[in-house]
């Protein structure tokens, strides 16, 4: 056996970044920048109001306070996506709503919360403004946010929605990232059954396929079904050329282990240069990954990932999904899930046998400000029912300490519940 550091380390160092490619802003939330994004326009690109009020010229405003407000004279109105078409003079007050440019003069605006129009004697509007304001008052300059330019993102970041708000503020259209690798996903299995056809003997339903599909789309990539196949060298590997064909990287499932029918090995032996790992964790202990060269010369990962439900997904969580994350172009501290420590709120049991335990557990962010850990169900790899409730996958090293109260490592691998950070009853 191999500890998981090695297994891994061998993994990552065999997958690289996809080559950057142009990608609609609306369509790279979770993916990488790999260019710097420097903005050709000013942020507001004028000066605006942020409140609803009157523009003012500061200075007028000297020593109001409510029982002594400055008396100005209203002369118009300025709406957001309206200019004005007169300066403000001394004296004088714009109406103005939130987003609409100061007018010409005006260096202030006082909040409609602090003034009171009335009629003037003309027959006009005058406001009563009950506050005094300071230049700037209220004002958002242009280029308060960016500047012309400015490098707002820099390559390497990884994208979300405020990037893709700021990208259309900027008014791109594109941004060159690292593209979603397509992920083919394989089940092998002479007793696999894809569908809700009954079973017949010996036979049991595909989950692995739909699991991986599930995980490599909310890993941020594209999963693509390559189906299902029979335990026959030929069959296997007429599927994995295939995906090869069409694919970033592969996902198998099942075929990896000592059985007399475990073909996917000795089929990506010939496809590739394949290594087959004993790694020292458990669920999924055995891995074959390598990587296959395609007919156009791109070298395509593949993950034989072990057929035991638990097992293939846990492998996944370790190996493929790090492996994916780097393929996006992920920076080295984005490849992991978060790791938090957790008390354990009961016992969880293991044996003695030189591996590295990935316990499913429900973790919660308690109201003491600690995480904490219960198992999630049935510890089996050959159990759904635990790693469906499991939001953690709890460490447990050789030697590790396992009594309720006791603190352990817990990889976050779904969202986390805890108390609120405002009350909202
Ligand atoms: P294998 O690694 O092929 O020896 O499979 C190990 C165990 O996982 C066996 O009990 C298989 O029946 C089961 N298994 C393999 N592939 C799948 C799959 N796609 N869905 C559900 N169970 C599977
Ligand atoms: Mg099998």
């Amino acid at each position: 056996m191999i500890p998981l550091a090695e297994a891994r380390a061998y993994v990552l160092s065999r997958v690289e970044p996809l080559p950057p490619r142009r990608v609609p802003v609306g369509a790279v939330s979770g993916l990488v920048a790999a260019e710097d994004v420097a903005s050709t326009e000013a942020i507001p690109p004028f000066a605006n109001t942020a409140v609803d009020g009157f523009a003012v010229h500061a200075s007028d405003t000297r020593g109001a306070s409510p029982d002594r407000p400055v008396r100005l004279t209203v002369t118009g109105t300025v709406a957001a996506g309206d200019a004005a078409d007169r300066p403000v003079a001394a004296g004088e007050a714009m109406r103005i709503m939130t987003g609409a440019p100061i007018p010409p003069g005006a260096d202030a605006v006082v909040m409609v919360e602090d003034t009171e129009v009335v009629a003037s004697a003309s027959g006009g509007e005058e406001v009563l403004a009950g506050v005094e304001v300071g230049p700037g008052q209220s004002v958002r300059p242009a280029g308060d946010d960016v500047n012309p330019g400015q490098v707002v993102i820099p390559a390497g970041t990884v994208l979300g929605p405020g990037h893709v708000g700021l990208l259309h503020s900027l008014g791109r259209q594109e941004v060159i990232v690292h593209p979603r690798p397509r992920i083919g996903v394989l089940s092998t299995g002479s007793e696999l059954v894809g569908g809700p056809a009954p079973l017949g003997p010996g036979q049991i339903r595909d989950s692995n396929r739909p699991a991986l599909v599930t995980m490599i789309a909310e890993a941020g990539a594209v999963p693509v079904d390559l189906g299902l196949v029979v335990d026959d060298e030929q069959a296997i590997a007429d599927a994995l050329r295939l995906g090869v064909a069409g694919c970033d990287a592969i996902c198998t499932s099942g075929g990896v282990s000592m059985g007399d029918y475990d073909y996917v090995k000795a089929v990506l032996d010939g496809m590739g240069e394949m290594r087959w790992m004993q790694v020292a964790i458990k669920p999924a202990k055995p891995l074959a990954f390598g990587v296959v060269t395609a007919e156009d010369g791109r070298g395509v990962p593949v993950f034989g990932l072990p057929g035991n439900p638990v097992s293939s997904m846990v492998s996944f969580e370790v190996f493929a999904r790090p492996a994916l994350r780097r393929m996006m172009g992920y920076p080295d501290d984005g490849l992991d899930r978060m790791t938090v420590r957790a008390v354990l709120d009961e016992p969880l049991r293991r044996h003695r046998d030189g591996k590295t335990h990935f316990a499913r557990v429900t973790v919660r962010y308690g109201d003491d400000a600690r995480f904490h850990a219960r198992s999630a169900g049935g510890q089996g790899s050959h159990q759904l029912t635990g790693m469906a409730g499991a939001n953690g996958l709890a460490v447990l090293d050789v030697g590790a300490a396992t009594e309720e109260g006791d603190e352990l490592p817990v990889m976050v691998i779904g969202e986390v519940t805890g108390p609120k950070a405002v009350d909202t009853a």
